[in-house]
C-alpha cells in the first residue's frame, strides 16, 4: 500500500483531479460519507488507465463511482482510491438508431439526446440522477423499463487497464441487476439502440414521467432514490407504508412521509442512521408481511 505522500505523484501523471482525503459527501446524493484516502477524477480513457497502472504499482485497492444517486458511503469513508466517472468520459454521439454515450454521461441528457434525434426508449431515463455506467450496473429502470433492454455493446476497462467488449447478452441484465456488479469492471462506453419514434409523443411520455416524480418523490431533501428492491410480484413503498413505517426517524434520517421507499436526510444524518432505519423498517416488514426486503442502494466503504 502506498504511503500517502506518493498520492501527489499521481498528480503529476493524470490531467483529471487527485484529491487525498476528499469527502464522500460532497459526492453522494445522500450528502453522506466520510473521506476517500484518495479520489480521482480522471479527464480521458488515458488518465483512467494512469490511475489504475498507478493503484496496482502500489497495491491500492479501488473503488468506482457515477454520480452516487445509489449509495450509501460508510461514516468512516473509503480506503484505497475511489475514481470517480464523471464529465470527462461522457460524450455522447448519435449516428442512425445508435447512440454512444461515454459512462459518466448523466442520464437526463442521454434522454434528452435521444428525444433531439426522434429515438424512442430513452423517455424513463429523464427523470434518474445517476450516470450511464451506474445505470448499467444497476440495470436503472422506471415505467417498465430498464436500461438494459437498449444495450447492445459496451467497452469496459478491467483493474489492470484492459479494454474489454462485451455484448447485452453477456450481461445478464435482470430486475436491478446486471453481472458487471461482480466483474471488478469499469464500464467506459455504450452503445445503445433506440426505436425511430416522433418527437412529439417522445417528449409528452418523458414530460409525464417527470411531473409523476416530482409529485410522488420528495426531491426537496438529498436521498437515494429506492432504499429497497421491489419483492416479486409487489412494492417495497406499499409494504413500508402499510406497516406504519412512514415518518420513522433516526437522528436525521427520516422514512418519507411522501415515498415510503425514499429515506430522506433532513440535515446531518449519517451513514449509520441509515443502516439503523433500515433495519428497523426491514423487521417491521418482515413481522407484517413475512418479507425480508433486500437493499437497493449499494454500500461502499469501511462498514
Ligand atoms: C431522486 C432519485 C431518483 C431515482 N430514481 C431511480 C429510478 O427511477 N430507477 C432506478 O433504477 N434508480 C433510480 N435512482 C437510483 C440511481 O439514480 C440509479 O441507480 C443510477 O443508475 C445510479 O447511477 P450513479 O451514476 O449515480 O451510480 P453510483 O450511485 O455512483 O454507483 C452505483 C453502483 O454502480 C457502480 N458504478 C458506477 N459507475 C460505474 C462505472 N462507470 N463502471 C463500473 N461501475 C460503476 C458503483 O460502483 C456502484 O456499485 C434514483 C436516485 C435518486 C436520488
Amino acid at each position: 500500500m502506498a504511503e500517502p505522500s506518493t498520492y501527489y505523484e499521481l498528480k503529476d501523471v493524470i490531467k483529471g483531479e487527485v484529491l487525498v482525503g476528499e469527502p464522500m459527501s460532497r459526492h453522494t446524493s445522500w450528502r453522506i460519507g466520510g473521506p476517500a484516502d484518495l479520489f480521482v477524477v480522471p479527464r480521458d480513457i488515458d488518465d483512467l488507465r494512469e490511475a489504475l497502472m498507478y493503484a496496482r504499482r502500489y497495491t491500492i485497492p479501488v473503488s468506482v463511482v457515477g454520480n452516487g444517486t445509489n449509495l450509501l458511503v460508510s461514516d468512516l469513508g473509503v480506503r484505497g482510491m475511489v475514481i470517480k466517472i464523471g464529465p470527462g468520459l461522457a460524450g455522447i454521439e448519435v449516428r442512425d438508431n445508435t447512440i454512444t454515450a461515454g459512462a459518466g454521461a448523466p442520464l437526463p441528457r442521454l434522454a434528452a439526446r435521444a428525444l433531439e434525434s426522434g429515438l424512442a426508449g430513452f423517455e424513463f431515463l429523464a427523470g434518474i440522477p445517476g450516470t450511464v455506467g451506474g445505470a448499467l450496473v444497476m440495470n436503472a429502470g422506471a415505467n417498465g423499463c430498464s436500461v438494459g433492454e437498449r444495450v447492445k455493446r459496451v467497452t469496459a476497462v478491467d483493474y489492470g487497464g484492459n479494454e474489454l467488449h462485451f455484448d447485452r447478452r453477456e450481461l445478464g441484465f435482470s430486475y436491478r441487476h446486471s453481472c458487471l456488479a461482480q466483474k471488478r469492471l469499469i464500464i467506459a462506453e455504450v452503445v445503445f439502440e433506440g426505436v425511430p419514434g416522433r418527437p412529439e409523443e417522445i417528449k409528452q411520455r418523458m414530460e409525464s414521467y417527470l411531473i409523476r416524480r416530482r409529485q410522488t418523490q420528495p426531491l426537496e431533501h438529498p436521498n437515494a432514490g429506492s432504499v429497497f428492491k421491489n419483492p416479486p410480484g409487489d412494492s417495497a413503498g406499499r409494504l413500508i407504508e402499510q406497516a406504519g413505517c412512514k415518518g420513522m426517524r433516526v437522528g436525521a434520517i427520516e422514512v418519507s412521509p411522501r415515498h415510503a421507499n425514499f429515506f430522506v436526510n433532513l440535515g446531518g444524518g449519517t451513514a449509520r442512521d441509515v443502516l439503523k432505519l433500515v433495519e428497523q423498517v426491514r423487521r417491521r416488514v418482515e413481522e407484517k408481511y413475512g418479507c425480508k426486503l433486500v437493499l437497493e442502494v449499494q454500500k461502499l466503504g469501511e462498514f
